[in-house]
């Protein structure tokens, strides 16, 4: 039995071993399939309360219960924020839940997702279709099955906004958290670019986020950080760092915002980028 999973009276739980002292233990209804990627261990799990879940090295990556809220704040925010925007690339995204957010903003030329493992795709298509949605079908997005890093050092000016849906920043994800990344992804947008990328809990892992802004903050003109409540992740608060050379979300114009959403919405949008002193403090904002 996998090492993330434990019998408790009979039942079977998913325990996500996410800190020192705090393990979350889900109870399972089914195991829905099982793969071993060249990257990680790749599982499908139905849970009580959840769903159907994504479960990548036993960290859970997204739920049906509440992946369409991290999905469309990753998404939509930046959508909307670039004024015109044609080619975006989704670096990760495994699940396909950001590529089915997407392709609701029917001017989009080209949607590229740049996924380290095929297998986490194939996994999300067949078994989590109201993740994945038809994204799939869509002729706009172009699968590629590479890393992230590698792809990006090969675009020059080339995406209006990119999108980062990594994992945590350990194993193949790791990279994506690195200076010499975001330096190579600022690089690959046109000259009034935008990226987004998941950074993490602002609870939790303040390192990872006070890095990532101060990172971005040297390399992009405008940088700021939005927040969500993902039940299903560890603490629930999640946040986003948006950086960009020309346009800002204060100023954007909502109207565009897609209609057909369960989350995110014109209050949404007005109110995730307002912060908690806390982070304030910890981020240097005023
Ligand atoms: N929303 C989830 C979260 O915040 O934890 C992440 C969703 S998505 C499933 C993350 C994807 O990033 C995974 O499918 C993983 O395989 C992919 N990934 C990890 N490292 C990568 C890399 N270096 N290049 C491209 N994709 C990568």
């Amino acid at each position: 039995m996998e090492k993330f999973l434990k019998e408790i009276n009979g039942e079977t739980w998913l325990v996500e071993d996410e800190r020192d002292n705090m393990k979350l233990d889900y109870r399972i209804k089914e195991v829905i399939s099982s793969k071993e990627s060249p990257f990680q261990k790749v599982n499908v799990i139905d849970l009580h309360d959840f769903g159907r879940c994504l479960v990548l090295d036993g960290v859970i990556q997204t739920t049906e219960l509440d992946g369409y809220i991290y999905n469309e704040m990753i998404s939509h925010i930046p959508a909307v924020t670039h004024e015109n925007p044609q080619d975006v690339l989704v670096i990760g995204g495994g699940d396909c839940g950001v590529v089915k957010e997407l392709i609701k903003y029917k001017d989009l030329k080209s949607i590229d997702m740049v996924e380290i493992d095929r297998v986490v795709v194939e996994e999300c298509i067949e078994h989590m279709p109201t993740i994945a949605g038809n994204s799939s079908k869509d002729e706009r997005v172009n699968f590629l099955f590479e890393d992230g890093i590698k792809f990006v050092n090969e675009k020059s000016k080339y995406y209006d906004v990119a999108i980062v849906d990594s994992s945590d920043p350990i194993g193949p994800a790791e990279v994506l958290f690195s200076e010499d990344f975001y330096v190579s992804l600022k690089n690959s947008l046109k000259d009034d670019g935008i990226m987004v990328c998941q950074s993490q809990s602002p609870v939790f892992h303040k390192d990872v986020l006070k890095k990532t802004h101060s990172i971005l903050k040297k390399h992009f003109p405008i940088v700021r950080i939005y927040k969500a409540i993902v039940p299903s992740y560890p603490g629930g608060m999640w946040s986003f760092t948006l950086a960009s050379f020309k346009y800002d979300p204060l100023k954007a114009n909502i109207e565009k915002l897609a209609k057909n959403t369960k989350y995110v919405n014109s209050d949404i949008f007005n109110s995730c980028f307002g912060l908690p002193t806390f982070m304030k403090e910890d981020l240097g904002l005023d």
